[in-house]
């Protein structure tokens, strides 16, 4: 599949004063599709940087969609003809994906893989397929026809030519497992960047050896309109991740127009809410990575409401009206607090072409 390095939309601000305590500089893999950075802050060594790496590694041969004797390569080549024997934690992984499906009626569905393959969007095949090819597509995406089997140890897609695609919710599992392998080494101060899909562990210690203080991380929101690494507001976050779904990460332009990756499952297009992406902040980045796809696929009202119903999570909303709202756990900076203002995540808009509602 052609590569494209379009991932990288939340990033890190970086201040000289944060310092690390020994150890090496941050580490960067190309994995799981896209560019991967480990930035352990306390306690970098060769060895620890390479037990997580190979953590994601094993994790993306477990999940992708394009590597034959994958787990999801299994479950779509005996789609309608075997429950195919995979992984425990694939199990655990499709069992979070359905909680979302169902949670989003559908707008998230992780048996989107026809349509994937149709569009091929960041591949060399990307084009506007006929509606005759999408509405075929589409009648094979239903994550209902997914049986999960924990006892069997099993999955299943009832129908010939379903396909399982987990694009939208890989990458956060990966962050989760990678944040549990630094912790069981002993380390709490690191950030882990998985193409913009953002887990930070413990908080950012600023100041000098000796005279310190704890502050939160401070990550980015990419603008989408503007170049990569140009962002248009800033979240101040301890020990949660932050995952954004946009239209600039992934597309392609056909006579003038966008299509980009996240898909309508109700008529088979990229999905059109008047949205340029949907940034998530939660305690697991598996739940923000979904909740970020299922978000943007279901547009402001139904998006909202949704991450306004899990625990601890919150969203920003960028609209192509250049208008910002904010749901769930954050608030814009200087909004009043509610009597129970903890656990509320502080969202700066620094962009002044942007209007916060
Ligand atoms: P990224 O992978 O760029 O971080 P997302 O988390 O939003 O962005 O995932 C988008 C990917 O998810 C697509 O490339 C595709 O593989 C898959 N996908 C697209 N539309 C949907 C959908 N409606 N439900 C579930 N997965 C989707
Ligand atoms: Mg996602």
């Amino acid at each position: 599949m052609k590569v494209r390095l379009k991932h990288t939309l939340l990033f890190l601000l970086f201040f000289p004063s944060c310092f690390r305590s020994g150890g090496l500089p941050p580490q960067s893999e190309f994995v799981l599709d896209t560019l991967c950075t480990v930035n352990l802050f306390e306690g970098g060594t060769r060895e620890r940087y390479a037990a997580v790496f190979a953590r994601i590694r094993e994790i993306d041969r477990m999940m992708s969609a394009y590597q034959d004797g994958s787990d999801t390569d299994l479950v779509n080549r005996n789609a309608g003809v075997s429950p195919a024997g995979v992984h425990p934690e694939f199990i655990g992984v499709l069992e979070t994906a359905l909680k979302y499906a169902r949670l989003s009626g559908g707008a998230f569905d992780p048996s989107i893989g026809p349509l994937v393959r149709l569009w091929g969007i960041g591949t060399d095949r990307e084009h506007v397929p006929s509606p005759k090819e999408i509405g075929e597509a589409l009648s094979l995406v239903d994550y209902r026809d997914l049986v999960v089997d924990r006892e069997r140890g099993t999955a299943f897609l009832a129908r010939p030519g379903q396909a399982l695609d987990l694009g939208a919710i890989a990458k956060g599992y990966a962050a989760d497992e990678a944040l549990r392998v630094i912790r069981e080494a002993g380390v709490r101060r690191a950030i882990i960047d998985l193409g913009g899909n953002i887990m930070t562990a413990g908080s950012r210690r600023s100041g000098i050896p000796g005279f310190t203080k704890e502050e939160p991380w401070r990550i980015g929101v990419q603008d989408p309109l503007d170049e990569r690494g140009t962002y248009l507001g800033i979240l101040q976050v301890r020990g949660q991740s932050v995952v954004t779904s946009g239209v600039y990460e992934r597309y392609f332009e056909q006579d003038g127009r966008r299509y980009h990756h996240i898909l309508s499952t109700v008529n088979g297009y990229p999905a059109a809410g008047g949205l340029l992406s949907v940034t998530i902040t939660a305690d697991s980045s598996t739940d923000a990575d979904a909740l970020s796809t299922a978000a943007f696929a279901l547009g402001w009202e139904k998006g909202s409401a949704l991450v306004e119903s899990i625990p601890g999570a919150g969203a920003v909303f960028v609209f192509d009206s250049r208008s910002v709202r904010c749901a769930g756990t954050i608030r814009p900076e200087g909004a009043p607090e509610d009597a129970d203002g903890e656990g509320r995540i502080a969202f700066t808009l620094t962009n002044s072409g942007y209007r916060l509602e």
